[in-house]
């Protein structure tokens, strides 16, 4: 049982990096990586607790990229988290998060809805990390909106009254950070961003050819079809495969189980095989 793709409170989960590892290891969890949004700074205490627990743990991190005006995802898998210039990189993308809730909170305002600037910061535990979860989560607890799928579609999804585009990591400087840093670079969640197959294929040719190793064949509630999909399109691309829950926190909307990912299609080379990391 793996899971090399889940969130805690030190970007937009809910549980602490000791509690996500406690989880994944109650759930049956043998290899999992911790993977917050531009932050490796829950990683120390993720290990400890796997120490303890007797769980295998690999460090990671879900960097935002933006690729043709269009938003990314790159998680980065068993790579040095002392190393200085990808801790640059993720410094920079962390940079520009209270600047967008500012300019978000202002778009609500306009709508009707006041206080989504100090809402959504008294829900992030770490303020310079605080996302477009948290705004979500307040405007479903001052109740505009019945669950954070609609939060999207209603107020803050690309295009949406509240959405404020963002220039996050270049797709190439990204994958060079986390293979400077000895690590793996993986397209999280392929299924999600709603690519056309040409944008897909000139998302994947340009990370191939960045030296992007991997995509996600299995991402939170995804299916067999996608699996089998992605499964084709990673071996089409000479890409190894990996699969991640993409837990934030019980019953997200993603769906994923922390720590139990489904067996990937038979013709996948796993991403795993090629950690160094015992
Ligand atoms: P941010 O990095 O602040 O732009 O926030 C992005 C986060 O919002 C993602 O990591 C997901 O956790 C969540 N998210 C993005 N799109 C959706 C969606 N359509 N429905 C629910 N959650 C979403
Ligand atoms: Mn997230
Ligand atoms: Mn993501
Ligand atoms: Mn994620």
């Amino acid at each position: 049982m793996i899971d090399l793709h889940c969130h805690s409170n030190i970007s937009d989960g809910l549980l602490s990096p000791a509690e996500v590892v406690r989880l994944a290891h109650a759930n049956g969890c043998t290899l999992i990586a911790l993977t917050d949004h531009d932050h490796t700074g829950g990683l120390a205490e993720a290990r400890a607790e796997a120490q303890k627990c007797g769980i295998r743990l690999i460090n990671g991190v879900e960097i935002s990229v933006t690729w043709r005006k269009r938003t990314v995802h790159i998680v980065g898998l068993d790579f040095d988290d002392g190393n200085e210039d990808l801790q640059k990189l993720l410094a920079g993308v962390r940079k520009g998060r209270l600047k967008r809730l500012e300019a978000i909170a202002a778009k609500l305002e306009k709508r009707g809805i006041s206080g989504a600037y100090e809402g959504a910061l008294a829900l992030a535990a770490n303020p310079e990390m605080v996302s477009r979860t948290h705004v979500a989560e307040f405007l479903i607890n001052a109740g505009h909106v019945r669950n954070k799928q609609q939060a999207f579609t209603k107020y803050l999804g690309d295009g949406k009254p509240a959405s404020v585009p963002h220039e996050w990591a270049g797709l190439a400087e990204a994958v060079a950070a986390v293979n400077g840093a000895g690590g793996l670079a993986v397209i999280a969640h392929p299924m999600r961003y709603g690519f056309s197959a040409t944008a897909k294929r000139n998302l994947f040719e340009e990370f191939k050819a960045a030296g992007g190793a991997a995509i996600e064949v299995h991402s939170g509630n995804s299916d067999k079809n996608d699996r089998l999909n992605y499964a084709l399109l990673a071996e089409r691309y000479g890409l190894l495969a990996s699969a991640g829950s993409d837990f934030h926190r019980q019953g997200d909307y993603s769906g994923g189980i922390l720590g139990a990912c489904p067996e990937l299609p038979g013709n996948c080379k796993p991403v795993w095989d090629f950690f160094q990391t015992a």
